[in-house]
Order: C-alpha cells, then sequence, then structure tokens
C-alpha cells in the first residue's frame, strides 16, 4: 500500500477551455496556493503574515486556538518553499486521515511512523529523497532516530513544523518526553525555518516553549483565544446521568460529541447506560486495546451523531469540525484542560455546546488526588492553585467567557453567550450562613479536635439527630440546628463556594474533612462581607432555559427551509463518496461548502470553481459529480 497521494495532476481542463496548473511549486506567492489547492478567497486573522514570515525563512511560534486554522500556516509555506516540509506530530492515529485529506487536495503527502512496516516506510523514504513529497508527517521519536535524521539530511527541506508543541511543556497537560530531543533540529539545519504551533495559551506554557526548542529568534503570533460560537455552561451537579441526558436529548439529539468521565470506569458505565438509552455512545480510554481505541475513534470520525465517551486519552488532534458538544460530568483539573477540551467543540464556528456539571464531591476527590500524587510540594501547590481556578470559574457569578480569558491574561467584555450571561445567576449575601458554617468547623476542631467532611457538618447545621450525631453528642453544641433556613442542597453550594473562595480547605490528611484556612478568621470575624451565587433549586430548570438552540440539525442551522432538501442530497451524495475512500466525510468536503453550493447550486465548473473550499483538484475529482447531483435533484423535484 503506498502511504503518499501520488495523483498529483499537473493541468485541469476547464469546460470553459482554459487550463489552469495547481502544481504549486510554480506559482508565485501564498494566495495563489490557497486558492488553487485549498480553494479558499481569503487568510484569516494572523494566517497571511505568519505564512510571509515562514516563507521568508522566519522562525514563528503561533498560539490559535482550535479551529483557528494552524494548519494552513506551515501547509502554504511548505508548498511556496521548495523542499519538503517536515511535520511532526504526536498523532500516530491521525496521521492516516491528515494525508488522506491532503491527498484529496493533490497535495503529495505522507507519513512516517510506526504503524508502518518496513516496506511501506522505505516506499516514502524513496519519495521523499526522489523529492516526490511536499510533506511529510514524523513521529517525534521516529524522527530523531539517527536513521531518519540522516534521511532527512540527504533531502531538501522546506521546513519544520512542530504541532502541538505545548506536548514540550512539563507543565502542560500533554507533556510527551521525546519533544525535548527537537531542540536539536535548530543545530542541525540552522537554515531550515521552524514554526511551531499549538491551541495552549498560557504564558506559562509559551515561555516554556519558546525556550526548550531553542525558538529565541521566533516572532511570536497569539490569536484572541475566544471560541466565540461555544456556549459555556455549568451546572451543579445532581443526578448527573439524568442531566446528561436531558442535554443530549433536549439540545442535541442526533448530534455528534464528546463526554468527558475523569476515570475509566466511569467511561465504561455512562457509554453503557447512554447506549441502554437508545444514543449511540463509544467508549474511550487508555485501558482498553489499541485495535478497539482506533475503531471507536475511527468510527467518531467517519459516522455521523456518535457520542463519544471518554477521558481526557481522547482528544488531542482530532479535527472533526461538526462535535456540537463537549460535556463534562467530572470537573476538570484545571481551567487549560476545561478549555482544550471543549476547545474541541464547533471547530466549524457553528453553534456548539460546553457544558459541565460539577459538585462538592469533585473538589474533595481532586483534592485527594493532589495530596496523594508524587512529586514534590511545589508540584502539588501548583496543581492545587491550577484546580482553584477551575473552582473560580465553576461559581464565578461573572461571565463565564470573560473569566476565561482572563486566565490566559486576554480581556473582552461580557459574552451575551454563557449561562452566566444568558440567565444572570442571583447572587446573596452569604456572610452569616459563611459564619455558621465556619464556627462549626472551628468548634469542633478546637474544642474537640475533630474533623468531618460536608455531610455530617451539614447535619449538625440542620439539627439532624443522625446516629453520627447522637454518638458523637453534637446535639448539645450551640451551632446545632442554626442553619434550618438553608436546604442540604444550598449548604453544599455554600460549601462549594467556600472552597472556591479559599475559605475552606479539604485536610490534608485527607478523607475529605474540612478545614480553615489563614482567610476564614476575616469572614468569621465579620470584617469580610461574602457574596454568593443562587443555584439550588433553580438549576434543572435553567439548564433547560440558559441552553436553548431550537434546531434539529446544528449543520442546517443557516440555511433557509427551501436549501435544505438540494443540501441533504449533497449530504448523501458525500457519504458515498467517503465511503468508497474509506475517509471520513468532511474530508472530501466540509458542511460550509456543500451548505454554499446548495444556496448558489452552480451550474457550470466555473461556478462551482467559487464556492469555498473548491480548489483545482476537488474541482477535477469531483466537479462533474456534483453538477449531476444538482441536475438529478432539480429535475426530480
Ligand atoms: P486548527 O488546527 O487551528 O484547529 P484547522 O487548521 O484544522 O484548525 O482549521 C480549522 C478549519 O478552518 C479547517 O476546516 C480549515 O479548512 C478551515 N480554514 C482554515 N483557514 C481557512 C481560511 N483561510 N479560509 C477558510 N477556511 C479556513
Ligand atoms: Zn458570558
Amino acid at each position: 500500500m503506498i502511504f503518499y497521494g501520488c495523483v498529483h495532476v499537473e493541468r485541469i481542463p476547464y469546460n470553459t477551455g482554459m487550463t489552469m496548473t495547481i502544481d504549486a511549486k510554480t506559482q508565485s506567492g501564498a494566495s495563489r496556493v490557497l486558492a488553487t489547492v485549498f480553494g479558499y478567497e481569503s487568510f484569516r486573522g494572523d494566517q497571511q503574515a505568519i505564512v510571509e514570515h515562514v516563507i521568508g525563512g522566519g522562525d514563528a511560534l503561533v498560539l490559535m486556538p482550535t479551529g483557528a486554522g494552524k494548519s494552513l500556516c506551515y501547509q502554504v509555506p511548505a508548498l511556496v518553499r521548495s523542499g519538503v516540509g517536515i511535520v511532526i506530530s504526536p498523532l500516530i492515529a491521525l496521521m492516516q486521515d491528515q494525508v488522506d485529506a491532503l491527498t484529496e487536495l493533490g497535495v503529495r503527502a505522507a507519513f512516517l511512523n510506526s504503524t508502518q512496516d518496513w516496506q511501506d516506510s522505505r516506499e516514502v523514504e524513496q519519495a521523499f529523497l526522489a523529492g516526490e513529497l511536499d510533506l511529510l508527517y514524523v513521529a517525534p521519536e521516529r524522527l530523531l532516530t539517527e536513521r531518519c535524521l540522516q534521511l532527512l539530511a540527504r533531502g531538501k527541506l522546506a521546513l519544520f513544523a512542530i504541532d502541538e508543541a505545548h506536548c514540550v511543556s512539563q507543565w502542560g497537560h500533554d507533556f510527551r518526553p521525546e519533544y525535548l530531543g527537537l531542540s536539536m533540529l535548530h543545530e542541525r539545519w540552522p537554515n531550515v525555518p521552524r514554526i511551531a504551533l499549538t491551541a495552549t495559551a498560557t504564558d506559562v506554557t509559551r515561555t516554556e516553549i519558546a525556550e526548550r526548542l531553542a525558538l529565541g529568534e521566533a516572532r511570536h503570533f497569539v490569536a484572541s483565544f475566544d471560541r466565540p460560537n461555544i456556549r459555556y455552561h455549568i451546572v451543579e451537579k445532581q443526578e448527573v446521568r439524568k442531566q446528561l441526558l436531558q442535554l443530549l436529548r433536549q439540545e442535541h439529539a442526533g448530534d455528534a460529541g464528546i463526554v468527558y468521565c475523569l476515570s475509566r470506569n466511569k467511561v465504561d458505565e455512562t457509554a453503557e447506560f447512554l447506549c441502554a438509552q437508545g444514543i449511540e455512545a463509544l467508549p474511550y480510554h487508555a485501558g482498553l486495546g489499541p485495535a478497539v481505541r482506533a475503531k471507536n475513534q475511527s468510527r467518531f470520525l467517519r459516522e455521523d451523531g456518535i457520542v463519544m465517551v471518554a477521558t481526557i486519552a481522547f482528544g488531542m488532534g482530532i479535527d472533526k469540525p461538526d462535535v456540537r458538544f463537549v460535556a463534562h460530568i467530572d470537573m476538570p483539573k484545571s481551567v487549560e484542560g476545561y478549555y482544550q477540551e471543549t476547545g474541541r467543540a464547533g471547530r466549524d464556528g457553528t453553534p456548539a455546546t460546553a457544558w459541565l456539571a460539577y459538585g462538592l464531591q469533585d473538589v474533595v476527590q481532586q483534592r485527594r488526588m493532589i495530596d496523594e500524587s508524587s512529586g514534590d510540594d511545589s508540584f502539588r501547590r501548583r496543581l492545587g492553585s491550577q484546580l482553584d481556578a477551575m473552582l473560580g470559574l465553576c461559581e464565578t457569578i461573572s461571565c463565564r467567557r470573560q473569566r476565561l480569558l482572563q486566565y490566559f491574561g486576554q480581556t473582552m467584555s461580557a459574552c451575551g453567550n454563557c449561562d452566566n450571561c444568558l440567565v444572570p445567576p442571583e447572587a446573596w449575601d452569604g456572610t452569616v450562613a459563611a459564619q455558621k458554617m465556619l464556627s462549626t468547623i472551628y468548634r469542633l476542631w478546637k474544642e474537640r479536635g475533630q474533623r468531618y467532611g460536608a455531610g455530617h457538618l451539614i447535619d449538625i447545621l440542620r439539627g439532624k439527630q443522625t446516629p453520627r450525631v447522637l454518638e458523637h453528642g453534637h446535639g448539645s453544641l450551640t451551632v446545632f440546628g442554626i442553619g434550618q433556613d438553608l436546604s442540604e442542597q444550598a449548604w453544599r453550594s455554600v460549601l462549594r463556594q467556600l472552597l472556591a473562595h479559599s475559605l475552606l480547605m479539604v485536610d490534608q490528611e485527607g478523607y475529605g474533612t474540612l478545614a480553615l484556612t489563614d482567610q476564614s478568621r476575616a469572614v468569621l470575624k465579620g470584617e469580610r462581607t461574602l457574596l454568593l451565587r443562587r443555584e439550588a433549586e433553580r438549576v434543572t430548570e435553567r439548564s433547560g432555559r440558559a441552553g436553548t438552540t431550537p434546531r434539529s440539525k446544528a449543520s442546517q442551522s443557516d440555511l433557509p427551509l427551501a436549501a435544505q432538501p438540494i443540501f441533504e442530497a449533497l449530504r448523501s451524495w458525500r457519504a458515498g463518496i467517503a465511503r468508497s475512500h474509506g475517509v471520513p466525510a468532511y474530508v472530501i468536503f466540509h458542511d460550509a461548502s456543500l451548505r454554499e453550493i446548495a444556496l448558489a447550486r452552480p451550474d457550470s465548473l466555473e461556478a462551482l470553481s467559487h464556492v469555498n473550499g473548491v480548489g483545482a483538484k476537488k474541482l477535477e475529482s469531483y466537479g462533474e459529480s456534483i453538477l449531476a447531483c444538482i441536475a438529478e435533484f432539480e429535475n426530480a423535484n
């Protein structure tokens, strides 16, 4: 089997009689490549500046959110500069799809990684040496082998693209030790430009990437990290399965999405539960064999409307454009992680949901995990403050997006597209409630040397004569029963917010018991008032209201009714082609291109060539077939 796109078409006859070459190397400049190869009219955001910088031989460090279009930043320069663009990526399982997508565009691409046998690798190596490739994808561990380095030394290189560059950062969420070796590229090939790309946004990570990849001279391009089409929605965890089901049924029926869980067990259970409810759900976690993982990933990418239930082992590099929701049923460990995971929704720019359910138990559990983790104190402190920031995001009463971007050092005004903006939460003066809780904890510790978890503390405040209360004689405490004005649920919310404000901590000894912090005193002494978010009984109702986007299929959302039947006809045409080529449908054409075709109903190849995403090669491969599909539809209707 040959792993590279050998169908490199030199000239395409048009029905207008004119001819168009797509051999990019003979074209002048980036815009030509963008139009002829990719079929796009114009660059987005910083793309043009980046592309020109790299074509000119400069190094670049590119930070752009998922879906902003990082790939073009190295693909276009690789096609414009002479030689082969080497793309370093940790995502072995996705390389085949990436190469297939480029082949569809008429770009000569191949990969070298451990999934290939010797014969296939040799074919790719020979194609490389013969100058028959535009782009070569290589896994970092493979690149660093002497054999591969020698191979590269014998060919002509256009550039090095280091994708998922945050993998070099130890503090990021995807550290890969192999990435550390990549700094030597600069020493070995000082004249080959390097472009490092990531969707990770914190300054710490950026500095670390620049240092560790020896990108001191590189120009930094930092885009806005806002993802305006994603609606953020964070709810209190009650009966989480029911809540999830409600989200899937009411807001995302038939949509593709990802459900993130913290543990493998929970992934398996949740996937089973959803299947039993008639939702097509598949599990994914590191405990499943490689074959099962590959199969589930491939089904998620290729079939419509699959729900992937996964640990965070799933998702990096998944470029499926139409993931309509990402749901977290456990709280992520950091804002960074949350941002990356939710970022996998809505790459195509149409509305998508990021939904998270969290509760007190999440906080307690994660604190325990931090306490039990190996690593020194500063490492644990760092994990602790990451968790605090995440908690802060969950409990904020202001705009979620503002808070999220603030974490990455970017500012914006309230977004109008998060739960807090859409249905502003009520705030209430929780000072007295906080004092009741804090003094209960204080007394038990000072007077009796005892520490307890949330449940027992709430029982004491609410004056419940439980066996434990009786056994420990807690009925005689002066605080017993002074908190009957709040429900158990409301008390849980108070506790979470006290944790989020660092007015309480989960005891270092573990077991989920709660202890005061240095800051608790100010509240106890009445020196500090506390505005809390009112949650409680309204949550379920709000989860229905805040996220309602009445639509059946998101992909049709911005299409007028009259154009929908032809859009569906084009989709089924595309499905047939994708199936016969064994690639995901979006590799043939994105929904956005089909939508444009459905609206314009082009009647010639010339007219079709103006549609975004229809480059020369795709016009040649599919133009006639699309025109036939349109004609057939029109005859039948
Ligand atoms: P990223 O790697 O940053 O997550 P991709 O490179 O996968 O994003 O691009 C996201 C989507 O946007 C892709 O479908 C891509 O084809 C499309 N895209 C990128 N740049 C442009 C552009 N200039 N014009 C139109 N579509 C674009
Ligand atoms: Zn908002």
